[in-house]
C-alpha cells in the first residue's frame, strides 16, 4: 500500500501532501456526499493496514525529493483515518520528524467517544472534524453510519476531545439539499456545534461527484442563510481551490494524477494547480490515459471531473 499522495488541491488548506493509511475505502460511516465512492468496508475498529516505519519513509522519501513541495501534511483517504492502528504513534513521529509543517488531520469524528482515539489526534496541529446532523433520522440519511453509531455520542466525543486538545479544532458541516438544511436541523447542528465551542466553523456543501446519485449541494445564497444560524462561531463558507501552479515536476504524471483521482475526483485545472504543472500537459496525461481507460471524465455542477477508469 502507498501512503503517501499527492499534492492535493485543498480548498482549505493549500497543497497537501495526503497521508493515507488506510486500505478503500473503510470508513465507520457512508456517506451519500461521498467524494471516494461508497463504503465496502463499514466498521469501528482499527487496525494497523500499514506499517508506521513504512509511512514514515515514504514521507521522508517524498520531503528529500521535493522539499518545498508541501505547505501542510494531512491524514486525508478514502475512508476514515482513525480507523487506523497505532495512529497515535504516528502522529507523534511525524511531529518530531517535521515540526515545522502543520500536520492536519481530517476526520469524521465519529470515533472520537473513545479516549485512545482522542489521544492520539493530541499532537496534530489542527482537527477537522466532522457533523452534518443531529437528528438520528438525518444522521442516518446523510451518513449512513454504522449501526452502532448514535449522534449523541459522537457529539459528546467532540466535546470531551476540545476539553484536552490545544490545538487548532476546526467542525465541517456539509450540506444537502433536502436532507439536513431544513431550518430545524440548521438549528440543531449549530447549537450542538456551539457546545462543543471550535475555533471556527467551516460550511461545505456538495461540488464533486457524490458516492450516491441525486446528492445535490445548496447555492450560494442557501449557504449564506444557513451559515447565520452559527452565530457568533467564526464560520467560513468554503471556496474553491486557487493556489497558484509552482514548478513542479512532469515526471511520473500519470501515476501522479492516478493517485489523486483515486481518492478525490478533480478538474484539470485543480490537478494542474496542485502538481504544479502546465493544464496543457495534464490534459495530455489525462488523454492518454482515459485511452487506455484508466481515467474518466464525470460532469458535475456544471464542471468535469477526472476519476478513475
Ligand atoms: S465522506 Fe468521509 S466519513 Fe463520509 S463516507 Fe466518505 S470517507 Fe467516510
Amino acid at each position: 500500500m502507498k501512503s503517501i499522495f499527492g499534492p492535493v488541491p485543498s480548498r482549505r488548506f493549500g497543497r497537501s501532501l495526503g497521508i493515507d493509511v488506510i486500505p478503500a475505502k473503510s470508513c465507520s460511516l457512508d456517506c451519500i456526499y461521498c467524494e471516494s465512492g461508497p463504503t465496502t468496508s463499514l466498521s469501528l475498529t482499527p487496525r494497523p493496514f500499514i506499517d508506521c516505519a513504512e509511512v514514515l519513509e515514504e514521507l521522508r522519501a517524498y520531503v528529500r525529493a521535493n522539499p518545498r513541495g508541501a505547505e501542510v501534511f494531512t491524514f486525508s483517504s478514502a475512508g476514515e483515518p482513525t480507523l487506523y492502528e497505532p495512529m497515535g504513534e504516528l502522529v507523534e513521529a511525524i511531529k518530531k520528524a517535521y515540526p515545522d509543517i502543520p500536520l492536519i488531520v481530517l476526520t469524521n469524528g465519529s470515533l472520537l467517544w473513545k479516549p485512545e482515539v482522542r489521544r492520539a489526534l493530541l499532537k496534530a496541529d489542527r482537527v477537522a472534524p466532522s457533523l452534518d446532523a443531529v437528528t438520528a433520522e438525518v444522521f442516518r440519511k446523510i451518513n449512513r453510519p454504522h449501526p452502532s453509531l448514535e449522534p449523541v455520542q459522537i457529539i459528546d466525543g467532540l466535546r470531551a476531545f476540545r476539553k484536552d486538545y490545544k490545538g487548532r479544532l476546526a467542525i465541517e458541516t456539509l450540506l444537502v439539499e433536502g436532507v439536513n438544511d431544513s431550518p430545524d436541523e440548521l438549528f440543531a447542528i449549530a447549537e450542538a456545534v456551539k457546545s462543543i465551542k471550535p475555533d471556527k466553523v467551516e460550511l461545505n456543501t456538495v461540488v464533486r461527484p457524490p458516492a450516491y446519485a441525486g446528492t445535490r449541494g445548496l447555492g450560494r445564497g442557501a449557504m449564506v442563510r444557513a451559515a447565520a444560524f452559527f452565530s457568533p462561531l467564526d464560520v467560513e463558507i468554503i471556496g474553491v481551490f486557487q493556489a497558484p501552479a509552482i514548478g513542479g515536476s512532469p515526471e511520473n504524471l500519470d501515476q501522479r494524477i492516478l493517485d489523486t483521482v483515486v481518492r478525490r475526483p478533480c478538474t484539470a485545472e485543480e490537478l494542474a494547480a496542485s502538481l504544479g504543472v502546465r493544464l496543457e500537459l495534464v490534459e495530455q496525461e489525462a488523454g492518454k490515459l482515459q485511452e487506455k481507460r484508466r481515467l474518466t471524465r464525470v460532469s458535475f455542477g456544471g464542471k468535469s471531473f477526472l476519476h478513475p477508469g
